[in-house]
């Protein structure tokens, strides 16, 4: 009796060695190998007579082996089948490389489908390497839509799409349901057995496209439910329980009034602070939006209560600024302020830490050295780090692993989808701040190629006369005559501005650059000293220079659209008018495109679905931080609209059964099991 758990090696016609093949695939037991779903489908569906074939075209011939097949050893190595086929409209020559056996496989005055890639040539028509099977006999890999699988050595397209079909004979009115009746009603999805034959075996198109409806929908369900789950035991979690404290000192002392959005996300994030639980909250904006403030106000709200606050910034130059804005706005109110950074001395450093341990600092603003070993914390109730997709999740939990349990306020610049931002931080409270501090201007974007260049200079030349200062931004550091296209490199591009502008101050700064001279070169371009500087992508997160009016993006094509939106955000930041320049000279369809969205808006959510859109979610996040959990049929880029009815009943779900503990969800919650535990990595 077989049944979903059993091992594949005793599935009727997998032997030993298919076994072995199919486990280096993941699939190990029955159930695995029918949620082994295809790669691709090829329709094979339709036979045409031969005569009506045209040149290149994939397809299906039914027809009738004319003479006995002959095998040829052309040389070693090398040995070939020829044989004709005819039906009433022509005849074919077919030609097997390398494949002996066809020899004896097919037979004279038998009828065969065969399905390959019909050459033309004059009155000629042939194929090479057909796929073929008796007339009749087929349906099994012609004659109908036939699925393609990913395989490795050991086992053939053929013998994956017998063990499937053998897989499923077995076991198909076996596979449990897991989204519940009702759920399944209302989003009108196909059964489970229809849609696992038909993802596999699909009758036809529409057939095809139902059985992936429904499975997309299941997968994303289960998903929906997990990240509900992990948020679901969060919010049980207990946290420092803070108490009120008049806010009205803190929004006085500013120089400006705080904006609506920024007033909404502090309460939001005061609320889960007095509530007794511990709060994980995204604070999400765009570039300029303000969220620095947003930090201040909880960490002065923390010092009021008697606590200390870390706040993390990713790279020495943020830290730094960070340390100067926050110290601006905190220490005239009496919030004691400190720094730890890597730069630091040794002794600084040590001092520092003594500071912490014996709680005589309220704030503390630095790198990753923020949570060194050696790092310890009197009353550490709150941490922010900013910008927080540059930190892996192992830094942010070191930190938060230095309190007992403190609040985590995560900021982040890079709009993310809103439904992909319920994925990656599913375990997290978002506010957005979707309005711009008043009286910012757009920053009017222009996408032109190197027949610009004098002009663009001249561009330079004007606004550095109004006393404004100029980003450019290439894509490397040095020269490097090994790439095939010509790129701009920071240090080369530096020189040649510098000969041109011999009386500006050019200089130039990129991430080898020593911390401390970096910070040398970015304090001159703060305090006004620099006139033009050029840059890799270290300035692309948050430096603040609202003199800066101009920036030049070489290259523009190497950069992602998030990017470049970053990058854009490091201009009209002051009252000047402010300037984007695109520059590049490929002229690809895509690129193309893509540049046209910059032009187009401003809004950063807008540019990051676009993005998305584009280039999917992989590239979207970089491999190496996307930090998403692996789909098998459904794609987060692609499937938002189901993601979000998917979550939408999740939630409905499981404010009824938020353990699902009911024995109609104990399928539901298997899948959610298995899902949480093949994704551990990614649902921190
Ligand atoms: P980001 O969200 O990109 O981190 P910042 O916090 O750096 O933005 O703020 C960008 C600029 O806007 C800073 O110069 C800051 O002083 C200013 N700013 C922030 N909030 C306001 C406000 N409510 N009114 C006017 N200016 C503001
Ligand atoms: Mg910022």
């Amino acid at each position: 009796m077989t049944d979903l758990n059993t091992d594949v090696r005793y599935i009727r016609g997998i032997g030993e060695k298919k076994a072995q093949a199919l486990n280096k695939l993941g699939v190990f037991s029955l159930y695995d190998l029918v949620s082994y779903f295809p790669r691709k489908y090829e329709d094979r569906s339709i036979c045409k007579p031969i005569a009506l074939c045209s040149d290149g075209e994939s397809v299906c011939i039914e027809a009738l082996v004319a003479d006995t097949p002959r095998l040829t050893r052309v040389r070693r190595g090398l040995e070939l089948v020829k044989l004709r086929a005819v039906d009433e409209s022509g005849s074919l020559d077919i030609t097997f490389f390398n494949q002996p056996y066809a020899r004896d496989n097919l037979v004279r005055g038998e009828n065969y489908v065969f399905f390959g890639r019909l050459e033309v040539s004059g009155m000629r028509r042939s194929m090479i390497n057909p796929i073929y099977e008796k007339s009749g006999a087929c349906g099994g890999v012609t004659g109908r839509i036939v699925p393609i699988y990913r395989v490795c050595a050991g086992l053939n397209q053929r013998a994956m799409l017998q063990a499937v079909r053998q897989g499923l004979d077995s076991c198909l009115e076996q596979i449990p349901d897991v989204l519940p009746q009702d759920i399944r009603e209302r989003c009108r999805l196909a059964q489970t057995a229809y849609a696992y034959e038909n993802i596999h075996f699909p009758k036809d198109f529409n057939a095809l496209e139902l059985a992936r409806r429904r499975l997309i929908f299941e997968e994303l369900f289960v998903l929906a439910c997990a990240l509900g789950r992990i948020r679901g035991e969060r919010v049980r979690e207990h946290g420092i329980r803070m108490s009120a404290v008049d806010m009205r000192r803190f929004w006085s002392s500013l120089p400006f009034r705080p904006t609506g959005a920024q007033r909404r996300a502090v309460e939001q994030a005061l609320a889960d602070m007095s509530s007794g639980s511990v709060m994980n909250r995204l604070v999400q904006g765009d570039v300029g939006s303000g969220k620095t403030l947003v930090a201040a106000a909880l960490m002065w709200y923390c010092a009021e209560n008697g606590y200390t606050s870390a706040f993390m910034a990713p790279t020495e130059i943020l830290a730094e600024q960070h340390y100067a804005t926050l110290s601006g706005m905190l220490a005239p109110l009496g919030v004691r302020i400190g720094k730890l950074t890597g730069a630091m001395t040794a002794k600084e450093k040590r001092e520092v830490k003594s500071a912490l341990k014996d709680g005589a600092i309220d704030v503390v603003v630095g790198t990753h050295a923020l949570f060194s070993q050696d790092v310890e914390y009197s009353r550490l109730a709150l941490v922010v780090t900013d910008e927080q997709h540059r930190f892996g999740v192992g830094q942010r939990s070191a930190l938060i692993g230095k309190g007992q349990k403190p609040h985590v306020l995560v900021m982040s610049a890079t709009p993310i989808p809103r439904t992909l931002a319920l994925i990656i931080y599913g375990d997290l409270d978002v506010s957005v701040i979707d309005e711009l501090p008043p009286g910012r201007q757009k920053v009017d974007t222009f996408a032109v190629d190197e027949s610009y260049r004098r002009r663009l200079n001249g561009f330079i030349r004007k606004l550095v006369g109004e006393g404004r200062q100029v980003f450019v931004v290439c894509p490397m550091v040095e020269e490097n005559d090994g790439l095939p296209v010509k790129l701009k490199s920071a240090q080369e591009h530096a020189a040649e501005l510098a000969a041109l502008f011999p009386d500006l101050n050019v200089a130039c700064i990129h991430g080898r650059m020593k911390a401390k001279d970096k910070d040398a070169v970015m304090s001159d371009m703060v305090a006004g000293k620099i006139n033009i500087l050029v840059a890799t992508t270290v300035i692309e997160v948050g430096v603040d220079v609202p003199n800066a009016a101009l920036i030049i993006i070489e290259n523009a094509e190497r950069f992602g659209l998030s990017q470049l939106h970053q990058l854009r955000g490091r201009v009209g930041r002051g009252s000047h008018k402010s300037y984007c320049v695109l520059v590049s000279d490929n002229d690809s369809e895509e690129v193309r495109a893509r540049l046209s969205i910059m032009k187009k808006t401003n809004d950063g959510f807008k540019i990051s679905e676009e993005d998305l859109r584009l280039r999917g979610p992989g590239d979207f996040f970089g491999s190496r931080q996307h930090g998403l959990p692996e789909m098998h049929v459904a794609d987060l880029g692609a499937d938002i609209g189901v993601m979000q009815k998917a979550q939408n009943e999740a939630r409905l779900l499981l404010a009824q059964d938020p353990e699902l503990s009911a024995p109609e969800h104990s399928t539901l919650r298997r899948s959610v099991e298995r899902m949480l535990l093949a994704n551990s990595d990614s649902f921190n």
